[in-house]
């Protein structure tokens, strides 16, 4: 029997973070140039890609939910293919398949660049399939990225995380750290500069470690700066730092001209025994001094960081450093979790022991709190220009443009649609806590 090799109507579904989002990317090339035909439709594909997300229970229940609909419409008789990939898949294994036995493929975080092979065996042999492991490491030509506009990209630099932070599940299921070639990188960035590519993120789980390893030796300081010379790159911004990692020539490439002057930088905690029981790997302490470093180095960088709430044995005290450090840092973002154990976890072996509402009541709080610092600090802005660059329609106003100053503050402009995708100078004229409003300078 002949193999079948007509083109497949193939759906690939993101969850989750820019990574993944960026491998989802990567996937759907990889089967465009194999001539499968990407659709939009799931219920019109005739094979089905979750690139999934563990990093919450809820995460991961909602792709197994979602994809328990198709297995339903797949015993009914409908004829397709099932693709459970990314970090569920890597984390599950063979497991997914008790789960969800209609499931066709199961492909790891770094075996997906096989996703063209495994669907051709499923064809002629049929399934299921599991490919997980991470060794090896996932290579394609096209590049690591994701396109969410003509001029903006994320990039995806390095992979995996040595850090073992003990509630995250992010090393068991994306391995230890490797980072790109810089070549390869440069090349990517430049393919995006010509086709009209203005702003670059680069990608890690741990980002600014990018470089262990790399022979000759190059670290993220050097790769911004080398990236900097491209032509057609305006900006460049990187996701997400480790406090641990963080260098002065990080501090000093935070002033660099192309270089966004914005650094998201993971604090979690405020209190040194919550952050040593989280293996964080610093203390309270030495995160003021990086804060105090960037903000020598990199005057008007602005700062953001994650905090969990709740985390097993946080007491008040322990939330009250951690406030206090969010009103002495003052942050342009703070991002705030409530804690919840995931399976696999050193954590997760440590009581629950934070009341639900006690860890909502924090999370409130410090995000009120976040909320009247940024009040003020954008107040201040007012009368100030900033540069930015246009995205596109307000999502609120859709009479306005919205756009990000290089701090990646918000910013809604009084302007002509032509200016989406240019960086444009704007007066400030009001601000609230999460956007400064203005028009282009040269209408004011
Ligand atoms: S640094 Fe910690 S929180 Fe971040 S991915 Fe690694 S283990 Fe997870």
């Amino acid at each position: 029997m002949e193999a079948d090799i007509s083109p497949l109507k193939v759906c690939v579904v993101p969850f989750g973070c820019q990574m993944n989002r960026a491998d989802a990317s990567a996937i759907q090339e990889l089967l465009e140039r194999r001539g499968h035909v990407p659709v939009r439709d799931e219920d019109e594909a005739d094979a089905v890609i979750y690139v999934t997300c563990t990093v919450r229970q809820h995460a991961e229940d909602r792709a197994f939910s979602r994809l328990g609909r198709h297995a339903r419409r797949k015993r009914d008789g409908r004829r397709v293919i099932l693709v459970l990939a990314g970090c569920c898949a890597e984390k599950e294994a063979r497991g997914a398949l008790e789960r969800l036995p209609e499931l066709d493929i199961v492909c790891g975080t770094r075996r997906f660049h096989l996703l063209p092979e495994l669907l051709d065996r499923v064809r002629a042999q049929g399934g299921p399939i599991v490919a997980v492991g991470l060794d090896g490491r996932p290579g394609h030509e096209g590049g690591f990225h994701w396109r969410t506009s003509p001029f903006q990209a994320f990039v995806t630099v390095m992979r995996g995380c040595d850090n073992f932070c003990s509630y995250c599940i992010v090393p068991y299921v994306r391995g230890r750290e490797y980072s790109r070639p810089p070549d390869e990188i440069l090349d990517e960035v430049k393919r995006l500069a010509d086709d009209g590519v203005k702003e670059i993120t680069f990608l890690g789980q741990n980002v600014n470690s990018y470089g262990k390893g790399l022979e000759p030796p190059c670290d993220l300081a050097e790769l911004l700066a080398r990236a900097g010379e491209v032509e057609g790159i305006e900006r460049l911004k990187f996701v997400t730092s480790h406090p641990k990692d963080l260098t002065p020539e990080l501090a000093d490439a935070l002033a660099l001209p192309k270089v966004c002057p914005y650094l998201h930088l993971p604090a979690q905690s405020g209190s040194n025994r919550i952050l040593a029981a989280m293996n964080r790997g610093y203390t309270r302490e030495r995160y003021l001094e990086l804060v105090e470093m960037v903000r020598e180095r990199a005057p008007g960088a602005a700062l953001a960081s994650d905090f969990i709430v709740g985390f097993p044995g946080e007491t008040e005290e322990d939330y009250l450093r951690t406030r206090e450090l969010v009103e002495r840092v003052r942050f342009s973002q703070v991002f705030v979790f409530k804690y919840s154990p995931r399976r696999g976890t050193a954590a997760a072996r440590l009581p629950d022991d934070v009341p639900a509402e006690v860890k909502k009541r924090r999370n409130n709080d410090l995000l009120a709190l976040h909320l009247e610092i940024a009040a003020e600090d954008n107040a201040k802005l007012v009368g100030s220009t900033v540069e930015v660059l246009v995205e596109g329609p307000s999502r609120r106003d859709p009479s306005r443009l919205a756009g990000r100053a290089p701090t990646e503050r918000i910013v809604i402009v009084d302007g002509p649609p032509e200016l989406k995708g240019e960086i444009v100078r704007v007066r400030v004229e009001s601000a609230t806590a999460l956007a400064l409003y203005g028009r282009p300078e040269e209408e004011g």
